[in-house]
């Protein structure tokens, strides 16, 4: 009986090499989301006023809310699906109290230099800033979109309107609804023109980016009519918050990312088409500071924004849960690792992009 046995498993272990059991990936960003907050929750010396910017009346709240005695408790009170799910079944990257550094590799770290990084799997020493320029770089989107059963079946929401030129949505013609877009009658669906009208009424956060639930409800809409197998969900509140300085907002709108991640994965897991065969890759686009009003801002200047995080899930990843004694991770990585999930090599044509994470495409993550 040994030897078909080793056979069966032989033969299904060519198969996984030939046929990926991943044939649909869901990656989503979080604009500026530290890694302090994913791996150890709410920071108590930010709950008040002086840092944290969070009013008097709402601080005992906040603090019944999000604190916790151990790191444990409070990062599950934060975000209880990547707690509770993902890290049973998947991997998070990024604790450095457990010496697992993820990092963006651009010296910016600021949103469209990240962005590309993620998406195109290099670094571009002209974009420097969050100017609206048209990506003259291929990401990884419109790259897939090319390739044989990709056709069609690549889509994205986002709640900053930078995405347009990020990518390159005039060359690469994807489907990419943005927050604050504004539609020609007919040119999008019935839902979406909804979503649009729901948009005029409320008054954005900034000039460039509307709440998260416009992104999250358009993304619904988007898988819903156009079954895509790469879906990029962007979403931004969380730097928008901590931006402004309101630790309190900043906390609530990453729980809320957290649910919007369930929902999306728990709809998705309940199509035949998506279930057990979908990726879920999640990162943000940089860090922020940490010591006083540091942790409200980031980039050049800004000690230790460089520092990331990077978590996924799905069929073929090793469930190793929260990662320690890894070897340094680049966000670089993130489009080549997407590419390879679903069995496609993106370096093959981009040798210069930055090579898939090993833990989760190669054999060290099966
Ligand atoms: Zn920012």
């Amino acid at each position: 009986m040994k030897i078909p046995a080793l056979l069966s498993l032989f033969c299904a272990a060519s198969l996984a090499g030939a046929q990926p059991a991943v044939k649909n990936v869901l990656l989503v960003t979080i604009d500026g989301l530290r890694w302090q907050e994913l791996f150890t929750g709410a920071e108590d010396a930010l709950i008040n006023k002086e840092h944290g910017g969070v009013p008097e009346g709402a601080q005992a709240g906040l603090r019944a809310e999000f604190g916790g005695a151990t790191a444990e408790a409070r990062r599950e009170k934060l975000m209880p699906f990547l707690w509770g799910t993902l890290a049973r079944q998947g991997q998070l990257f990024g604790n450095r109290a457990l010496n697992s550094p993820v990092a963006v590799s651009n010296a910016e770290r600021v949103s469209y230099p990240g962005y590309n990084e993620i998406l195109t799997g290099r670094v571009d020493p002209l974009i420097t800033n969050n100017t609206p320029r048209p990506n003259p770089n291929v990401t990884v989107l419109e790259w897939l979109h090319g390739r044989p059963g990709f056709a069609g079946r690549v889509a994205a929401s986002a709640a900053w309107n930078v995405f347009v030129p990020i990518i390159n949505v005039g060359r690469s013609r994807l489907p990419v609804f943005v927050t604050l877009q504004r539609s020609a009658p007919g040119a999008v669906s019935p839902r979406i023109a909804e979503i649009e009208r729901w948009m005029q009424d409320i008054p954005p956060i900034s000039a460039s980016e509307s709440f998260d639930a416009f992104a999250y409800e358009a993304a619904l809409d988007l898988i819903a009519t156009h079954r895509p197998r790469v879906f990029l969900l962007a979403l931004g509140e969380p730097d928008e918050w901590a931006h402004a300085g309101r630790y309190d907002r900043y906390l609530d709108s990453i729980r809320r990312c957290d649910r919007f991640i369930r929902q999306l994965w728990e709809i998705l897991q309940a199509q035949p088409e998506y279930r057990g065969t979908t990726a879920l890759v999640i990162s943000p686009d940089h860090g922020r500071g940490v010591l006083g009003a540091d942790w409200t801002s980031h980039g050049r200047k800004i000690p230790r924004s460089e520092e990331t995080w990077l978590v996924a899930m799905g069929p073929g990843i090793a469930a190793r849960g929260e990662r320690r004694d890894t070897a340094p991770l680049h966000q670089a990585q993130i489009a080549a690792t997407v590419s390879a999930l679903l069995g496609e090599d993106f370096r093959a044509a981009f040798p210069d992009a930055a090579p898939p994470v090993s833990d989760l495409v190669g054999p060290a993550g099966r």
